[in-house]
């Protein structure tokens, strides 16, 4: 599902996808049916007040309304979880009937004391963000969360390179023949050349049997009816011009 993103920033903002993504997983968590539509507000005075308003939701128009100004966007984006609450409780009945709603409601009203401190429980947003995280490969975590040295993650970059150049899965532990040769192409992109060409594709097979060691196996014993230590005459042709250069 698609939200409505109002930017009345006026500028461009770089989080709209995460607002999607965020929307997409409150409703899935909090089962709503309707979508809200949501509303990046500019405000200036607003923005430089330190208990200024930071957003509302409207029960009527379904609209949320977020103060974007000055702010980082991950504290707006949890702004926007706080009133996608708000949004369910509204498609529960929880607004109707809701009793007093002035000044000092939280403290006065039971039940929108109780609304408000379901809406500031963290963990809807927490939740969304390590859903994010857990993912392979996104631009929030590739190294951190997977606790690769900046080498390890070279390595299985160029390996996807290489996945990529020729469609299928290298295992460069294989080019045991190229092995005294010097690392000429930089295959672990360290910016060694010099280093023999079999440390560099150790660590990089290292890496890979840990990634996929279904697929690696299979690899190994079509190698071995093939014969060791030759290399795929398109990779030769491709190291070799890379030499060149
Ligand atoms: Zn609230």
């Amino acid at each position: 599902m698609k939200f409505k993103v109002n930017n009345n920033t006026g500028s461009p903002i770089k989080y709209e996808n995460e607002v999607q993504s965020l929307c997409g997983f409150a409703k899935g968590r909090l089962g709503f049916q309707k979508p809200p539509s949501i509303f990046l507000n500019h405000d200036e005075r607003n923005a430089g007040n330190t208990l200024g308003k930071t957003g509302h939701y409207d029960p009527n128009t379904m609209e949320i309304h977020v103060f974007a100004t000055g702010r980082h966007p991950k504290d707006i984006l949890r702004s926007i979880a706080h009133e996608l609450v708000h949004h369910s409780q509204n498609e529960n009945g929880q607004f109707d009937d809701a009793g007093f709603s002035g000044k000092g409601y939280a403290q006065k009203n039971p039940h929108l004391r109780n609304m408000e401190s379901e809406a500031n429980d963290p963990m809807l947003f927490r939740d969304w963000e390590d859903s994010l995280k857990e993912k392979e490969n996104t631009i929030y975590n590739e190294r951190r969360n997977r606790k690769m040295s900046l080498k390890e993650w070279k390595n299985n970059e160029i390996g996807d390179l290489l996945t990529d150049k020729w469609g299928f899965k290298m295992d460069l532990g294989k080019l045991n023949e190229a092995a005294e040769k010097p690392d000429f192409a930089d295959l672990d992109k360290d910016g060694d050349k010099e280093e023999p060409m079999k440390d560099a594709a150790e660590d990089a097979k290292e890496e890979d049997s840990e990634e996929d060691e279904e697929s690696d196996d299979k690899e190994k014993s079509d190698d071995e009816k093939k014969g060791k230590g030759k290399l795929n005459p398109g990779l030769q042709a491709y190291l070799d011009n890379k030499g060149k250069k």
